[in-house]
């Protein structure tokens, strides 16, 4: 079967290209597309006419049957976007599964490393809410790793064009996950295809 593809302009020379936009991966399947999507890859294309590295961005569905997860990537279009809610929601065999909207590829591979760390991304949001307020700044965090025997998890953001880090304890990650199961609100709405977020979080505790 041929893979899809979609018109993109190259951001630098304006030439429309046809570029490659396979609309799923099943990691169960196909183990060895993982690491296309985790690095970014699958969404990079470079411009035939100038060589410049663009991104792509394009309606996809990453499907890891094994952790019973799928995270879908929006790109933006409304109508789209229900059309995929309501198919996700017809669609039998899904009991168990954590489903996501995401927004941008860095979005999806944040995600993607929260879940295979075995983390739960609504406590990762909470843990970030606390860390934005121990900082003191209005930043955008994005979960980075989790390592060593004490799990100490790293959370960067952007500041002055630069990537800093910052590494919380993982007591910081357990208590929000406490609050997390305190709160069976939280769960519920994050029941079905759902964007789970800095400003979804903050539509419970703000
Ligand atoms: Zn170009």
């Amino acid at each position: 079967m041929a893979i899809p593809s979609i018109k993109a302009r190259c951001a630098k020379c304006g030439k429309v290209s046809e570029v490659q936009a396979p609309g799923s991966v099943n990691v169960g399947t196909n183990p060895e597309m993982k690491e296309d999507v985790c690095s970014g890859r699958i969404f990079v294309w470079n411009c035939p006419e100038c060589g410049t590295a663009n991104l792509a961005r394009w309606p996809f569905l990453y499907h890891d049957p094994q952790q019973r997860l799928m995270l879908w990537l929006s790109d933006g279009n409304a109508s789209t976007e229900a059309r995929m809610v309501s198919a996700i929601a017809a669609q039998e065999g899904l009991e168990g599964y954590t489903m996501r909207i995401v927004d941008t590829p860095g979005d999806l591979i944040e995600k993607i490393s929260i879940f295979d760390a075995g983390l739960d991304d609504i406590a990762v949001e909470l843990s970030k809410f606390v860390t934005r307020q121990e900082l003191g700044k209005d930043v955008a965090l994005r979960f980075w790793r989790i390592e060593g025997a004490d799990h100490e998890i790293t959370l960067a953001y952007p500041e002055n064009s630069q990537m800093q880090m910052v590494q919380i304890g993982f007591n910081v990650y357990e208590d929000s996950a406490a609050i997390v199961r305190r709160n069976p609100s939280l769960a519920e709405a994050a029941k079905g295809l759902v964007r789970i977020d800095r400003d979804w979080l903050e539509r419970f505790i703000a």
